[in-house]
């Protein structure tokens, strides 16, 4: 069994009378050892879902496992888990030695004792040198790491981390979540870190679980994911400029967008039917502004990032985005050609926008 395996989840809350239900029906299966991230916009339920773990909330229904066996009526304390939460909660007025050594101090560990498991801890985590500083004195990724210890020092093998980069400044917070991803890479515990910026859950999950309407929507290889997302959804939110979705019909062994015809991928051929309505996801890196493209857009929106720009263009009645290596020349309502790489295209269903190529592999 799986070193934290969540059955089918359900938590409701109640805000003047009227009932919210947050979490319906989730499912998710961690392995020992794994970063998995949890992706989601702000207020789906990831603190929701971590507070469950920890047993600092009690579900509704359904069932918490921790290292195989149920743990639903264990008390946080007794489940063995460290939380790192937002702002650390590191004592600003405690030495880095004291802030490690808290969680046992309070848990009457004998002093000797004490001592030996903090050095231990600091040393593996290369803060050994700062001891005796304030955190005040420490860089974002060095508090990270105070953080860690603490976690690691209680002998939590499980850590749940809460948007713990968000308050750190954009630079830092690179710095900060390399050295977290080197870390875990390192001493592999494992991490259950909940995010909404999928920049930060791409470049740090082993795993990424994908978390909207209550459930987890795709979960995997982080990516598989961006490669091929479950649903048109999780395309959407994967991915800045996001995969761009648009209508498309498909013609025997053609799919046509805006009355452009294209070879349909072989992977699709025996998947779709002749006049199918699919929706296709396209990656903006697999669509190029060039002279010879076949489909037409129109710009409608430019945004200049300085090493490149973000082209929004109407194509038929789809809005696409595309990325233009360098600070554009061009206007708004310039028209410009575009082609796309159609191995790199998705398709999904136009009903339930399930991508068709998982659909049909799962019967
Ligand atoms: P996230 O961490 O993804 O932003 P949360 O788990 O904090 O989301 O919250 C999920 C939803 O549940 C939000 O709509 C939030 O307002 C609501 N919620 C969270 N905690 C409570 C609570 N104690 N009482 C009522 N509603 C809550
Ligand atoms: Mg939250």
């Amino acid at each position: 069994m799986s070193y934290v395996k969540l059955e089918d989840i359900w938590k409701e809350y109640e805000v003047k009378k009227k009932k919210i239900q947050v979490i319906k029906g989730l499912n998710l299966d961690v392995e020992k050892g794994e970063f998995t991230v949890i992706l989601g916009p702000s207020g789906e339920g990831k603190s929701t879902i971590l507070r469950i773990i920890a047993g600092l909330l009690k579900q509704d229904r359904g069932h918490v496992y921790l290292r195989g066996k149920i743990v639903d009526d264990l008390s946080p304390k007794d489940r063995r888990i460290a939380m790192v939460p937002q702002n650390y909660a590191i004592y600003p007025f405690m030495s880095v030695y004291d802030n490690i050594a808290f969680p046992l101090k309070i848990a009457h560990v004998p002093k000797n004792e004490i001592r030996e498991k903090v050095l231990n801890v600091a040393k593996m985590l290369r803060i050994d040198e700062l001891l005796d500083r304030k955190p005040g004195q420490l860089s974002g990724g060095q508090m990270q790491r105070v953080a860690i210890a603490r976690a690691l020092v209680k002998e939590a093998d499980i850590i749940l981390m809460d948007e713990p980069l968000s308050n750190l400044d954009a630079q830092v917070r690179v710095l900060a979540r390399e050295e977290l991803k080197q870390l875990q890479r390192e001493l592999k515990p494992t991490i259950i870190y909940v995010t909404h910026d999928q920049v930060e859950a791409l470049s740090l999950a082993t795993k990424l679980a994908v978390l909207h309407n209550g459930i987890i929507q795709a979960f995997g290889d982080p990516i598989k994911l961006y490669r091929e997302p479950d649903n048109a959804w999780v395309a959407k939110f994967l991915g800045n400029p996001p995969m761009n979705v648009i209508k498309a019909e498909i013609e025997s062994d053609t799919i046509i967008i805006d009355n452009v015809k294209f070879d349909l991928p072989d992977r699709y051929k025996n998947i779709v039917k002749d006049k199918q309505k699919v929706l296709v996801g396209i990656r903006p890196e697999d669509m190029m502004i060039t002279d010879n493209g076949l489909l037409e857009g129109e710009i409608e929106m430019i945004e200049d990032l300085g090493a490149y720009s973000i082209l929004h263009a109407k194509i038929g009645d789809d809005v696409v985005r595309v990325i233009e290596k360098s600070i554009t020349k061009r206007e708004r309502g310039e028209k410009i050609k575009i082609n796309i790489d159609v191995n790199k295209m998705v398709l999904f269903d136009i009903e339930n926008e399930k991508n068709l190529a998982l659909i049909n592999k799962s019967q």
